[in-house]
């Protein structure tokens, strides 16, 4: 499979049937697997082979899904997880534990914010947040002697900024820590962070992956290519015995290849049972199939759009890379030379009430808590997501109350910019 194209990597990836096999993924709705002694699933229990005992573990069906993902990604293994907010808090404590810092991006979505700066600071894992548009000074100073991992988005939801991943790269190489990417907007139709020097890659399937609105997800590949035993003091988790596994040290019986993944699967997925299950990962595959037909048409109607508005004399200003004159333009060329994604966002002169009457007029976008959907939908921070901020608190966040975040589906992009106009005709 690693010698085709991403396009037959969507739709045949991670999945190969043998003689009389089913064509389509077996969903193996079983918690458990049945065997004939207690000594061969003993054997499972001490990682000494491989096979299924437990779906919280492992279960063929998101072994499939997994196998695929790692595929487009371009990776060596990968895991699904409930959600995509389980799959950057496992990648990220994976590497990190209390008294560890982490180094961010501070564009990035909210929940991975809160995350951070709430809930893994109160496991005392501390982060330093950077601009994403940082100078390599301001970078590398943000770098301690505990610092075990960076964190960014190459597309950040919802200010849809674009990360320079390498020059986060070599940052984080520079100073002995992989890279870990959430690619949820880009997704690896349009950018491989592995190809820019990433070393994990983070999903939330719940969107452009899956594509339908259809189940929560999430998923984590591993590149391969860090070296743990290299810097083997900073990450004991990987290079030392793990006694809760018959002292297996993962990066030497798994290699840079497998321990990773390995480790998040049998510690982290083993304790805190964030699995996806096989139902929603047969869907995500059916969302996969796809995935590179329907990213061009996201971003053709993103990018139909983002045209319209930048003319509109009721819009202030509009946020789309795929817009020459946008900040992210000259980066997005680079990183993102097929397109970026569906999700554009724009500030309306007339704040939050031209906001409110300019979405309630809409007929075909719907106001929905989502993105990356078949269906096009919008937001209004300010009087949903943000409704507790205050103006001032607003502006300081770089939310203007005026500002909506239109995800454009997959409808006829003339039809979209017809709905838009009838609607901002009543703002
Ligand atoms: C939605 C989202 C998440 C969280 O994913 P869930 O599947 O909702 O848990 C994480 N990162 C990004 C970039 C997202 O858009």
């Amino acid at each position: 499979m690693s010698d085709y194209r991403i396009e037959t990597k969507c739709v045949q990836g991670g999945y190969t049937p043998g003689n009389g096999e089913p064509r389509q993924i077996p969903i193996v709705q079983s918690t458990t697997f049945k065997y004939d002694t207690g000594e061969d699933m003993g054997k499972l229990f001490d990682l000494e082979a491989s096979g299924y005992f437990y779906t919280r573990l492992q279960n063929p069906t998101n072994d499939y899904v997994a196998a695929k993902i790692a595929a487009l990604e371009g990776g060596t293994a990968a895991m699904l997880t409930s959600s995509g907010q389980a799959a950057n808090f496992f990648a990220m404590f994976n590497l990190a534990s209390c008294g560890d810092h982490m180094v961010a991006s501070s564009s990035i979505y909210g929940g991975t914010f809160n995350l951070i700066s709430v809930t893994m600071a109160k496991m005392g894992i501390e982060t330093t947040f950077v601009s994403p548009d940082c100078t390599d000074e301001e970078l590398n100073a943000a770098f301690r002697p505990n610092t075990r991992l960076v964190f960014g988005e190459t597309i950040a939801n919802p200010a849809l900024t674009v990360l320079d991943i390498e020059q986060f790269a070599r940052a984080a190489h520079a100073h002995g820590v992989p890279l870990i990417i959430d690619n949820t907007f880009a997704t690896p139709v349009n950018c491989r962070p592995f190809e820019w020097g990433a070393d994990i890659v983070t999903h939330s399937t719940t969107k452009y992956m899956d594509g339908h609105g259809v189940g929560v997800g999430g998923a984590i590949v591993d590149s391969g290519k860090f070296d743990w035993m290299a810097y083997a003091d900073k990450f004991p988790g990987l290079c030392t015995p793990d006694d809760s596994y018959h002292g297996i040290t993962y990066a030497e019986k798994f290699g840079n290849a497998g321990a990773f993944i390995t480790k998040c699967t049998a510690q982290l997925m083993r304790d805190f049972g964030s699995i996806q299950s096989p139902q929603n990962a047969f869907y995500l595959n059916l969302g996969l199939e796809s995935l590179h037909v329907r990213m061009a048409r996201h971003c053709e109607n993103g990018q139909a759009v983002a045209e319209y508005l930048r003319q509109h004399p009721k819009v202030a200003s509009v946020s789309y890379c795929g817009l020459p004159g946008d900040k992210y333009h000259e980066r997005a060329k680079k990183y993102l030379p097929n397109g970026s994604c569906g999700v554009v966002s724009f500030e309306l002169k007339g704040g939050r009430e031209a906001a409110s009457v300019f979405m309630n007029s809409l007929r075909l976008a719907a106001i929905e808590t989502h993105v990356a959907d078949a269906r096009t939908c919008c937001l209004n921070p300010a009087s949903t997501t943000h409704r507790q901020m205050s103006e001032e608190q607003l502006k300081a966040a770089g939310i203007p109350a005026g500002l909506v975040r239109m995800s454009c589906g997959l409808e006829s992009a003339d039809d979209l910019i017809a709905d838009i106009a009838q609607a901002l005709e009543k703002v």
